[in-house]
């Protein structure tokens, strides 16, 4: 199943906000699309969007993105989600999305190097390449080392967002931020409170 984003024009700033943390560098991809149940909303608009992403995804330092690259992370998000929805539901990988991520993969990653002045930079001749083969290659890490039931939806209603339960006992039911679970957990007290009344 593709995945799907729109351009929305009335949508609010914070909904715009990259959400990190989803326990694997490709599934924090797939959360650049907002609400993938609803609205399905675009966060990455623009090529300067997608630097951006890249940056705080501390895959790039410097890079120019183009309209071209944007459109490439793209279609490695839509395969990268439809490969993860087959693996969760048991499924063999579907071709055309295994053929997308194996060819971003091929790229040369970057090595790292510190500079003088504690900061890293990037040898890749290619830097924007090098970090969808980075997403690609995580991907496969998790699509072939991660027990599939350790990749979740976040139960919250309005949430949905995937990520990795790398807890021990394997039980999270929400994801990391936005207070999913604080807001679960506070809707069932209030339930519970005013069937106590
Ligand atoms: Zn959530």
């Amino acid at each position: 199943v593709p995945l799907l984003a729109h351009v929305l024009d009335d949508i609010e700033p914070v909904e715009l906000e990259f959400q990190f943390g989803n326990g694997s560098i490709a599934l924090d991809l797939v959360a650049t699309v907002g609400e993938r149940w609803a609205r399905s909303f675009e966060r990455l608009r623009s090529p300067e969007d997608l630097r951006r992403w890249l940056r705080e995804e501390q895959l790039i330092g410097r890079a120019t993105i183009t309209a071209a690259d944007l459109a490439s992370y793209r279609e490695l998000r839509s395969a990268i989600f439809d490969l993860v929805q087959a693996r969760r539901a048991h499924r063999l990988p579907p071709r055309g999305s295994l053929r997308i991520v194996n060819g971003a993969a091929k790229a040369a990653q970057s090595i790292p190097r510190l500079t003088s002045r504690w900061h890293t930079a990037s040898n890749a001749a290619d830097p924007v390449g090098a970090a969808a083969a980075t997403v690609a290659a995580d991907a496969i890490a998790l699509l072939s080392e991660i027990d599939p039931s350790r990749i979740r939806e976040c139960a919250a209603d309005d949430c949905s967002r995937l990520f990795v339960d790398r807890s021990r006992p394997g039980r999270r039911r929400w994801c990391e931020s936005t207070g999913c679970g604080n807001r679960a957990k506070t809707a069932a007290y209030r339930r519970r409170r005013s069937r106590n009344r």
